[in-house]
């Protein structure tokens, strides 16, 4: 196939939810793309924008089955041969824990062109619009950004828990609702005080943004009692804490901004 009739595919980030923390970019692509392959993480606002004609749902499928990442693959890849101007759209940033280093070295073995267009990712700004700083001179001088889907008692678990624990920077887990137990037990274990603040931020940025804060050894309870639930990062570490010094003026919505003037949930 001629190259020029090759259409671009386009990685793009879509930021936490808010669909003006889009780029400035992001949102010139998708207004001239042909088609937006996405899942449901860049949320109902940003999505809700797009028109359906133009949008290709390639997340969870109505059997509650994930599409298979070789379908996304080889989707992007047929759309750009079709000459078609493509936006693969991500939540946060397309390459923090989002496939899109798989995506983009798929699109070159195909010889398919394509951009990286970054985004906010959510492993900072949904600790930042919760008051919380993902660093502070006062507190941390590094922080980590682990998922916590991996099961840490299994042998072969990929994240050494032991190791972050010793790191004393702020962690920040994704994909860290489920398996929260397991990890925040991992970390005790490992040493690290059962004081330690944690903090969970459920759709950050979205209208439903929902916080709820504890202690490594409380999370758990927390996180039932408040009902928090995926999308929602786990913020561990002293930073966690500086919530609550400026929780009174913070304005960023959260599910009970309208009700209590605090916007706290806690
Ligand atoms: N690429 C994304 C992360 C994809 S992994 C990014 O950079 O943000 C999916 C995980 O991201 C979710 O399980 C959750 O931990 C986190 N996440 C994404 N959007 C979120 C949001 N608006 N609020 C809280 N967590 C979010």
């Amino acid at each position: 196939m001629p190259r020029e009739s090759v259409g671009t595919v386009y990685l793009v980030g879509s930021g936490p939810g808010d669909p003006e923390l889009l780029t400035v970019k992001a949102k010139r692509l998708i207004d001239e793309a042909d088609v937006v392959l996405h899942d449901k993480l860049p949320g109902p606002e940003i999505l809700g924008e797009i028109p359906e004609a133009k949008r290709e749902d390639v997340g969870k499928r109505a059997d509650g089955e994930w599409t298979p990442q070789e379908y996304t693959n080889r989707r992007l890849i047929e759309l750009a041969h079709d000459g078609k101007t493509v936006v693969r759209l991500k939540g946060g940033d397309p390459f923090v824990f989002g496939r899109g280093g798989e995506e983009m070295e798929q699109l070159a073995a195909n010889e398919i062109p394509f951009e990286v267009v970054p985004g906010i990712s959510s492993a900072i700004a949904g600790a930042g619009v919760a008051g919380i700083p993902v660093t502070h001179r006062d507190h941390v001088s590094s922080v980590s950004f682990v998922t916590g889907h991996e099961d840490p008692t299994k042998e072969e678990s990929a994240t050494d828990w032991e190791a972050l624990a010793k790191t004393n920077g702020t962690l920040v887990v994704l994909m860290g609702v489920g398996k929260l137990p397991l990890y925040t037990d991992a970390l005790v274990e490992a040493g690290m005080d059962p004081e330690t603040p944690v903090t969970l931020v459920e759709r950050a940025t979205w209208p439903e943004m929902a916080v709820a804060s504890g202690t490594l050894e409380t999370i758990v309870d927390v996180r039932d009692r408040e009902g928090i639930e995926p999308p929602a990062i786990t913020i561990i570490g002293s930073v966690a804490s500086v919530r609550e010094t400026v929780d009174d003026f913070l304005g960023n919505r959260t599910g009970g901004l309208a009700d209590d003037q605090g916007g706290s949930t806690e």
